[in-house]
């Protein structure tokens, strides 16, 4: 049985330190996906609300004490910040569940211990941050320095949502950074309670701003346009930032994308099946698909395709659709009746196509108040190739679609026939092939016999339409300052080319 919110949720901008209502007063519905429900009521930011933020932002940077901080005194708010996250990660956990329709289990054992430990790792990583520098001919030592950036505007996807905004929020901070973060409409809540714990942490007033709202012509839009905005750390489709990197041409603001996936999922079939079958389905099915990682282009060697097909249909089958607040339910809700119209549309234009549904396709029947949510069953469709829309544009849902290779070659050039790259999985045992495969699919990260599993150091980010600029570690670090060369003289013959000298 759902449970009910006992109150509807007011969610308020957060500027300059305080939660206020919007200027226009404006409000809009925030929806429960597993029933329909309203649970939220949040204020609408305009272009007015941004120009505030902005300037308080602004101000915050110029004047106050963040940029100016000692490193550690940073890394101390940002570890508060990650405790104060912990203290609160079961309601955090329950309000993403209940706002996203992701699983709770899901949401309190993955996303919430993510989010604090963005800020500890960013924490640890600008206090043990160094710089290069380089002595030249005995002459002249050159050095950097890397400088906060200024004030950066994070606008952020619905599928992970608190995961993603601090995952940009964290390296912003740490460096010295002011922020206005536009959380998804979809998503609101979690920002708005990450602002209180900012706050009670001790970070400054105007530094982190949050401001809920629509994206084009609206708040979002507003951001990017924004004189007094430095940057822009953008995580969401590949279509928005199109958008974003025009309107954000004539300020020439410093960008960072993190868009859309269509990732290929390579099974050879030397592979071992129990891991290569549990670690596909994972792959499309986790989060009800609606992650910008998946593998949702299976391919499989001729070989083994018969039988990988038939157990995956039957594992997916199995799936546990419900209550996304029920610990046994594995697959909860799509995001919005919107997207859910999107995914069943990609379904029809399969069966368009000529592609055969194995299973799924339908929403699931059952109870009230769940029969009015946004389920969709996992879906596996077969008979479809490279020319069809089901298998080159991205989905975002749990939609698999599975084909056949006959040699390596041919699988990397299936692989690669796309327009994005974030990710690939390899499953093989085969060494050598597992390498050479891994270095010839063009994306950003590959998983060899794995998936989903992260190190923060390293770079993440997406080839083609996938993405612009890697965040993690150093990565982030460097797009969210600017960095200084300053070369010293070590001795006065040093100072200038002798031919000035005499
Ligand atoms: P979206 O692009 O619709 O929205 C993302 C954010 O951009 C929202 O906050 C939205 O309000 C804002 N926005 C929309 N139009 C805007 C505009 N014109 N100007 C400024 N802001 C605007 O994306 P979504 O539907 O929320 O998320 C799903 C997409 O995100 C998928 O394509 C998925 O692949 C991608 N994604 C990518 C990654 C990654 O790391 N590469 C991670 C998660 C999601």
């Amino acid at each position: 049985m759902v449970e009910t919110p006992a109150q509807v949720k007011d969610v308020r901008l957060f500027i300059n330190g305080d939660f206020r209502d919007a200027h226009s007063g404006k409000t809009f519905p925030d929806i429960n996906p597993a029933t329909g429900q309203v649970i939220a009521r949040v204020a609408e930011a305009d272009a007015e609300d941004v120009a505030d933020a902005a300037a308080a932002a602004r101000k915050a940077f110029d004047d106050g004490p963040w940029p100016r901080l000692k490193v550690a005194e940073r890394a101390a708010v940002l570890r508060r910040i990650a405790e104060g996250i912990l203290r609160r990660k079961e309601e955090l956990a329950r309000l993403e569940s209940m706002d996203t329709g992701k699983s709770l289990r899901e949401a309190l054992e993955f996303d919430m211990p993510r989010v604090a430990h963005n800020f500890r790792f960013f924490a640890d990583f600008v206090e043990q941050m160094g710089s290069e520098s380089y002595p030249k001919d005995d002459d002249h030592l050159f050095y950097v320095l890397r400088e906060p950036l200024g004030v950066v505007g994070l606008i952020t996807p619905w599928n992970f949502p608190l995961m993603l905004a601090t995952w940009k929020l964290a390296p912003c901070l740490a460096v010295g950074n002011c922020a206005i973060l536009k959380p998804a409409e979809q998503t609101p809540i979690t920002a708005s309670i990450l602002a209180e714990i900012c706050a009670e942490a001790g970070l400054p007033e105007g530094v982190l701003n949050v401001l809920p709202g629509f994206g084009p012509a609206a708040a979002g839009e507003a951001i990017v346009s924004q004189p007094d905005v430095d940057a822009i750390s953008f995580t969401g489709e590949t279509a928005t930032g199109r958008a974003i990197m025009t309107a954000a041409g004539p300020s020439l603001k410093r960008l960072s994308f993190e868009m859309g996936g269509k990732s290929p999922d390579i099974i050879f079939e030397d592979a071992d099946l129990d891991l290569a079958l549990p670690g596909a389905l994972w792959g499309i099915f986790m989060n009800q698909g609606e992650v910008c990682l998946a593998g949702p282009r299976i391919l499989v060697q001729r070989s083994i395709y018969d039988e990988f097909v038939h157990r995956f249909v039957e594992a997916a089958r199995r799936i546990r659709i419900g209550d996304p607040l029920d610990p046994d339910t594995q697959m909860g809700p799509l995001i919005s009746q919107e997207h859910w119209k999107k995914v069943s549309g990609y379904v029809q234009i399969g069966q368009e196509e000529g592609a055969q549904i194995l299973c799924g396709g339908n929403k699931p029947a059952l109870p009230p108040p769940l029969d009015a949510g946004f389920f969709f069953e996992p879906t596996v469709m077969v008979n479809v190739d490279n020319t069809c829309r089901v298998w080159r544009e991205e989905i975002f849902g749990p939609v698999a679609t599975i084909t056949s290779f006959e040699t390596e070659e041919e699988a990397l050039k299936l692989a690669n026939d796309t327009r994005y790259g974030l990710v690939g999985m390899v499953w093989t045992q085969d060494l050598a092939r597992a390498h050479r495969v891994a270095s010839k699919i063009r994306a950003g990260t590959i998983w060899i016999n794995c998936f989903f599993i992260r190190d923060l150091r390293l770079p993440f980010g997406g080839y083609k339409e996938s993405g612009i600029e890697r965040e993690g570690g150093t990565y982030s670090v460097n797009f969210f300052t600017e960095q200084k060369t300053v070369c010293v003289a070590l001795h006065k013959g040093a100072i200038l080319p002798p031919v000035f000298l005499k």
